[in-house]
């Protein structure tokens, strides 16, 4: 199967020619990590990890680079005003990080590099980007050259003329353009800093994600990703750094994911609209917020709302209650052969994830099986039947729409019920309920399906009947 991928360089989907067969070099920017991540940042990390699943279920060898950003102006402001040392506030955070990541069910990278351990590397490209003519000292500052690198721009679709005409803040003096821009700062005092050849001091932003690829990954990487506030200007000045130290291209792909926007804003702190992802998650649960991060397609914009909550929750409940009821399916033994359905579900599924990462298109292809399988769980051969566990295996390694513990899931599910109601809701009763007003409704006995509704009702349980013929409910509180 072809993969096919956006690539921000050329706004076109193309093949996906890896530089080595098999193999992919992937690096996407990771959080700065002074505060809490909030449900913005976590479609960033959860595109992140979807490519990389995606990758790996496709068969590649990956190499997978997510950093964390632990020396920064944002970090150093917050730890002072905490009172605490930079580097020990950033380290908290990258811990807190971690939590929030394994609560979405991310698949660990296979190298986080943090700048305050990369320093000899990024010293050493700014050495080179001096000596190959790109970089100026002016004061133990060292800044980039950016009229020397000729297709700055280029990633961005800006150019350095409209550049110029868009700067409203006053240039920087020591600047010999205003679009030059900081490799390395001397050091203020209560500022992290590292010994230089240009005196003690620290980083500029970028800097660190170009040396960072370049240890791990070599020179020339397959694919770059970032949310898209990125692409201009950290993920164009890392071209220029990467192209102007080494003399070769930087990466041949860059994918960006647009925002998840609250009230058509993007959720960001400094609009103050944030929701934490540990708040998310303690409400319903780390699967739901991956579910919904997943199911709009990374390059358009993923509107927060009440309905694509409630859209969520049920889905991911319609997900799990599935999983572990296939655990008690058995074979008809009086069967065989293979359904064509769950034939062919893994691979109309690849193929969507083959189709730029499109895990929505793949999860519309799962709940048809899911649709499919409960509608013949008593006449599945064995054959059908281990194939249906290798599907659910399938959903889980390549995109993680399904959980690898469904029970957790469901137990917080059932947590929500209680909260949002007051009243203990029993899922299982609820949903047999269902099940048998389908069959009072297929039988023609509409007095029990009416009387089930009362019921149901009763219990302050709304449910709807989808199109698809599928039934979802909600507590109503
Ligand atoms: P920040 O903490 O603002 O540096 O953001 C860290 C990462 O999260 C970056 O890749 C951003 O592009 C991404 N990000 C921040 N806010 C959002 C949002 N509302 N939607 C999607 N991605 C976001
Ligand atoms: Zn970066």
């Amino acid at each position: 199967m072809t993969l096919k991928v956006f690539n921000n360089l050329t706004r076109s989907k193309e093949t996906f020619t890896p530089i080595e067969a098999g193999k992919v070099k992937f690096y996407s920017c990771g959080p700065t990590t002074y505060d809490f991540l909030h449900i913005g940042n976590a479609r960033a990390l959860v595109v992140g990890d979807l490519f990389h699943r995606i990758f790996k279920s496709l068969g590649y060898n990956v190499n997978f680079v997510r950093n964390y950003t632990d020396v920064d102006d944002k970090i150093i402001e917050r730890a002072n005003s905490l009172g605490r040392d930079a580097i020990e506030h950033a380290a908290i955070f990258v811990e807190e990080c971690k939590t929030d990541m394994d609560s979405l069910g991310m698949l660990p990278a296979t190298h986080t590099p943090k700048v305050s351990e990369t320093m000899p590397e990024i010293i050493k490209m700014i050495e080179d980007i001096i000596a190959n003519g790109y970089g100026y000292i002016v004061d133990g500052e060292v800044l980039y050259n950016v009229p020397m690198f000729k297709t700055y721009g280029n990633l961005s679709k800006k150019d350095l003329d409209g550049l110029v005409a868009g700067q409203r803040v006053e240039v920087d003096q020591k600047k010999k353009h205003p679009s030059d821009f900081v490799l390395w700062k001397p050091a203020k005092a209560g500022e992290p800093s590292w010994e230089s050849p240009w005196g003690k001091g620290r980083p500029g932003w970028h800097i660190e994600c170009s040396a960072m690829a370049k240890k791990f990954l070599g020179k020339t990487l397959d694919l770059h990703h970032g949310g898209v506030d990125l692409m201009f200007p950290h993920h164009e000045n890392e071209i220029a750094q990467s192209e102007a130290a080494n003399g070769c291209t930087f990466c041949n792909n860059w994918a960006h994911n647009e925002f998840l926007n609250f009230g058509s804003e993007k959720m960001s702190k400094s609009l103050g609209n944030v929701v934490r992802i540990r708040d998310f998650n303690e409400k319903y649960g780390g699967q739901v917020l991956r579910h919904i991060l997943i199911s709009v397609h990374y390059r358009a914009r993923l509107e927060w709302s009440e309905e694509v909550l409630n859209r969520g929750v049920d889905e991911v409940r319609r997900i799990h209650d599935f999983v572990l009821e296939t655990n008690s399916y058995k074979a008809n033994a009086s069967l065989s052969g293979i359904d064509p359905i769950i034939a062919g579900t893994i691979s109309a599924m690849k193929e969507e994830l083959s189709n730029d990462f499109n895990a929505a298109g793949a999860a519309g292809h799962f709940f048809v099986f899911i649709r499919h399988v409960k509608s013949i769980k008593d006449q599945l051969s064995a054959e059908s039947l281990k194939l249906v566990h290798e599907v659910i295996s399938f959903a889980n390694a390549s995109t993680g729409i399904v959980s690898s513990s469904p029970e957790d899931v469901l137990a917080h599910l059932k947590k929500l019920d209680k909260d949002t109601s007051g009243v203990d809701v029993d899922a299982k009763e609820i949903e047999s309920l269902i099940e048998e007003r389908k069959t009072a409704k297929t039988t023609k006995n509409w007095a029990r399906a009416d009387e089930i509704r009362d019921i149901l009702k009763a219990k302050k349980i709304e449910i709807k009947d989808n199109p698809d013929g599928t039934v979802s409910w909600k507590v109503n509180s």
